[in-house]
């Protein structure tokens, strides 16, 4: 062992002394002594300079006292060089394995398969927990409220049916200790001891995980707001050709509103050239969308999609460059309406025309017609004799002329007699529905005389229609000067109408009870248009059953009131 002649030792066993190396002397020389003292077993290991080298010794041995007082040791030395140097090796590859460990930014700790006792755990894992947990159970000290190995525990992932270490299985799991998410590795190793250990490196991903699930809730909820939107919405991109002009436009979403419009399936649009869907080549609005999309400038287009046989309101924004987006809203209900209302508007303006021109009252043109050819014949008469000068001679003949044409005669009118000549037109009916009539004395006003006495004729004539059969008929015509106006007032007690069709009777064509009565439903309108046109104002003011007092508002006459 030593490369030394057995005799060297034989001789004098101290000569083994020699041989120790210098600093491990004075140990050796305790224990020796000790053991001579006590006669206790001898172990020891120390170094020894050879011929051949250091090497390290291993003694054992028995003491024993000898009769003349000294004592000798029966036992062995053994060269346990060898051993010595690889375990110093595996603990310098332990040491640096923990450093590594250690400066992982993340968890690590390992832990005994069967016994699921921590057998290392790295720097971040102590501070993370914040105190020292080697040598405890991972499931009661890692994760909290376990009562056995946690259920999620990957142990029985990590070895194969032949127990040999497999890949390392990743996954994700929420720390029951500190609320934190972590991306776990976890894989087998064999531990310097042999047996066979899980090694998990944790990698805190709470901030990732936060992110992602802000991100999930946002994108659930424009998802949710973009599907139940009645609006139509398409997702766009710009297609380009070689050159770079853009030649088409690709769908790249769209909501349910929109595949109900299109009756096309979302399969059917998605990833789909705009020219395809639409089977127009370019396709509908290319320049007016590509120019949103490259400008970031947006734009609105209101028209008639021959296609989907829609008015739509189209808004068109860019999220990104080459990129637009379309928010359609039907307006096809509201295009019919407008249209409804510029025909009504049309026909009015016929029914006005007719009403201030043909509807006049025979009586009403008689009497308006004779006295004018009286005025007429008048002047003539004046001119003629007095043999005027030539200018106004002229004058007054342009004058005459021009009479005859114009459509709104406003002048002051005498109401009591505007009045008298409406109900004596109506005697007939007056006469045969046995009604009573009470014409109060009435305030002049202005206004176109045709026009006034088809007001007051209506309203009268409605007075007599809507009696109620079951009492006398009362029809009551007043009038009083209110701020600057002449407001006239036709009073029946009639059926009266209920409080939700009072607005609605001076519509066009709008009748109560079309079945009961005969009409057209036009009168009210017409009254209205006219009292407007003359600058005054109509309302109503009735009880159900009790009857109606329709007020009529024109502007008073200055000079006699
Ligand atoms: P119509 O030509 O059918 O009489 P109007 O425009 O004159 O149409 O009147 C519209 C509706 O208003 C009538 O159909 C009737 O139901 C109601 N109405 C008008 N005047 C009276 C009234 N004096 N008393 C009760 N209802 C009336």
């Amino acid at each position: 062992m030593t490369g030394m002649p057995k005799e060297k030792f034989t001789e004098n066993a101290a000569s083994i002394m020699q041989i120790i190396y210098p600093e491990d002397v004075p140990e050796f020389m305790t224990k020796i002594r000790e053991s001579a003292k006590s006669l206790s077993y001898f172990f020891h290991v120390f170094r020894c300079n050879t011929l051949k080298g250091t090497i390290w010794i291993e003694a054992r041995a028995t003491p024993n006292r000898l009769k003349d007082g000294t004592t000798q040791w029966n036992g062995f030395l053994v060269d346990i060089t060898e051993r010595i140097i690889s375990e110093k090796r595996i603990q310098e590859s332990n040491n640096r394995l923990i450093t590594v460990m250690n400066s992982i930014d993340a968890i690590v700790y390992i832990a005994d398969m069967e016994t699921y006792e921590l057998l290392f755990v790295n720097e971040d894992l102590l501070k993370a927990w914040g105190r020292d947990i080697i040598g405890q159970t991972c499931w009661k000290t890692i994760q909290s409220g376990m009562d056995g190995p946690c259920p999620f525990c990957t142990n029985h992932l990590l070895l194969d049916a032949a127990g040999n270490p497999k890949e390392v299985y990743q996954w994700e799991i929420k720390n029951s200790t500190n609320g934190k998410w972590y991306d776990c590795r976890d894989r087998a190793i064999r531990w310097i001891d042999g047996r066979m250990v899980r090694m998990e490196i944790a990698t805190d991903i709470t901030e990732r995980k936060e992110a992602e699930r802000a991100l999930f809730e946002s994108e659930n909820k424009f998802r949710t707001l973009f599907s139940s939107m009645s609006e139509m919405v398409a997702l766009h991109e710009l297609v380009f050709d070689a050159h770079g002009k853009f030649v088409d436009y690709r769908i790249t979403d769209c909501n349910e509103a929109y595949t109900f419009l299109t009756g096309m399936e979302k399969e059917q649009m998605i990833g789909k050239l705009g020219s395809e869907v639409y089977r127009s080549d370019p396709p509908p609005f290319l320049d007016d969308y590509a120019e949103v999309a490259l400008t970031g400038k947006p734009n609105h287009i209101e028209t008639f999609f021959p296609l989907f046989n829609r008015y739509l309101s189209v808004s068109i924004v860019s999220p990104e460059k080459n990129k637009f987006a379309t928010v359609a809203t039907d307006i096809s209900e509201i295009k019919r309406a407008e249209k409804t209302i510029e025909e009504k508007n049309e026909e009015l303006e016929q029914i006005i025309y007719v009403a201030s021109h043909d509807l006049r009252s025979p009586l009403v043109n008689v009497d308006g017609y004779s006295r004018e050819l009286e005025y007429t014949v008048d002047d003539f008469q004046k001119v003629l004799e007095k043999g005027a000068p030539g200018s106004e001679r002229v004058e007054t003949l342009l004058r005459l002329s021009r009479s005859g044409r114009a459509a709104l005669n406003i002048v002051a009118l005498d109401m009591d007699a505007l009045l008298r000549a409406v109900l004596s037109s109506l005697d007939y009916q007056i006469t045969t529905s046995g009604v009573q009539i009470r014409l109060s004395p009435l305030p002049s006003c202005l206004g176109d005389e045709i026009q006034i006495t088809q007001v007051f004729s209506n309203l009268i004539g409605n007075a007599l229609k809507f009696l109620d059969g079951r009492r006398q008929g009362v029809i009551t015509i007043t009038g009083a000067v209110e701020k600057g106006c002449s407001v006239y007032c036709v009073e029946d007690n009639g059926i009266g109408i209920a409080p939700e069709h009072q607005e609605n009777i001076f519509q066009l064509f709008h009748r109560l009870n079309p079945q009961k009565t005969e009409g057209e439903g036009l009168g009210l309108t017409i009254v209205k248009q006219i009292v407007v046109r003359n600058g005054g104002k109509v309302w109503v003011r009735s009880e159900i059953n009790q009857g109606s007092r329709f007020y009529v508002a024109l502007p008073m006459n200055p000079h006699t009131n």
